[in-house]
């Protein structure tokens, strides 16, 4: 696909950092030493998620004397997702990769994969794959092999690694997606929704040495509410009226039947007052009323969701070319 707007540069690299200090000046010196052989024309954009340790000031320090440094700094911690879309508005570069602060990816990996990306016009994002992964096996890597297996399968979208931050995108793509919550980790589902085709390719992976995961087990759960969202997302997004109408049918549905029935008893003499399927009756034909009026409601919503800057629903593909 030809991309006709002018870059600053061929590479933005963007890492959210978050109490990261130790890491810092070995990540950006790392950075360089991968970058500067390449060839390529980059900025490296280090968003500080309002750090409590002295990750803002080294960072700080390190940009005054590395011109391609480009720090910004959040009032507060929002969290990954956030920085990293703090990081995406600020992209100038032909090429968006992203990876973890923590050194755990590779600087290395780079301009391999931007490399591939340029090869590849029928690929528009690459996603890091840890086929190697440095973490401890039983509250990491075991979670999330389950989990990686589950998205897959939910989402229809068929990588064997979510979770890796290591990821390159050619930047029109990542100006097509916004980030809300903690859906980093959806990204690949969010860029294929988005039109993307994606490739995923083994990357290095390291332990951490210094400094400490800010991640728990707890999130296990959270992203299982997520994985729902994601769903969703990709199912009914565009006809929110089929999934909560749907359901308002089956229930309002056999409500009313029961209620004609009730009715017609009722005029043939019977009381109904006293009856179980009464109440079952008028409860169905409510539920069913309020998820249809929810579904109309998310169909004005999906609306107004595509009204700013003309955000269409679907997008073009040139011609396919004879192989
Ligand atoms: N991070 C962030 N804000 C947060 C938590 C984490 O910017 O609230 C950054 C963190 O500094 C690192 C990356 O996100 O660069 C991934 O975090 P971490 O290494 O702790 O996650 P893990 O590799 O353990 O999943
Ligand atoms: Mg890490």
């Amino acid at each position: 696909m030809t991309d006709t707007h002018t870059y600053a540069c061929d590479i933005s690299i963007v890492i959210p950092i978050y109490n990261e200090a130790e890491n810092l000046p070995d990540l950006v010196a790392r950075v360089d030493e991968a970058m500067a052989p390449s060839g390529f024309s980059f900025e490296l954009i280090c968003v500080d998620d309002g750090s409590r340790d002295d990750s803002a000031r080294i960072l700080r320090d390190l940009a005054l004397r590395t011109p391609w440094l480009k720090p910004r700094w959040l009032m507060r911690n929002y969290g990954q997702t956030a920085a990293l879309q703090a990081g995406f508005d600020a992209v100038e570069g032909r090429y968006t990769v992203t990876l973890d602060g923590d050194l755990q990816n590779d600087p290395l990996d780079i301009p391999e994969l931007v490399r591939t990306l340029e090869a590849r016009s029928d690929i528009n994002m690459i996603s890091g794959w840890r086929k190697d992964r440095q973490d401890a096996a039983i509250n990491r890597k075991i979670p999330s092999l389950i989990a990686n297996r589950i998205i897959a399968r939910v989402t229809g979208v068929r990588l064997h690694d979510y979770g890796c931050a290591l990821k390159a995108y050619r930047t029109e793509l990542v100006r097509r997606i916004r980030l809300y919550g903690e859906l980093h980790r959806f990204i690949p589902v969010l860029a294929f929704e988005a039109g993307a085709r994606i490739l995923e390719i083994p990357v290095r992976h390291h332990a951490r040495t210094k400094g400490v995961s800010k991640y728990g087990i707890d999130r296990t759960f959270r992203v299982v509410l997520d994985l729902l969202l994601m769903k969703f997302m990709l199912r009914y997004l565009h006809r929110p009226l089929h999934f909560f109408g749907g359901a308002g049918l089956w229930m309002g549905v056999p409500g009313f039947l029961v209620c004609v029935y009730l009715t017609v008893l009722k005029l043939c003499g019977a009381s109904i007052g006293g009856r179980p399927l009464l109440l079952l009756g008028i409860m169905l034909v409510l539920m069913g009323a309020q998820l249809v009026g929810l579904g109309l409601l998310g169909e004005i919503l999906i609306r107004v969701y595509h009204e700013p800057e003309g955000r269409a629903q679907y997008r073009l593909r040139p011609p396919p070319e004879d192989a």
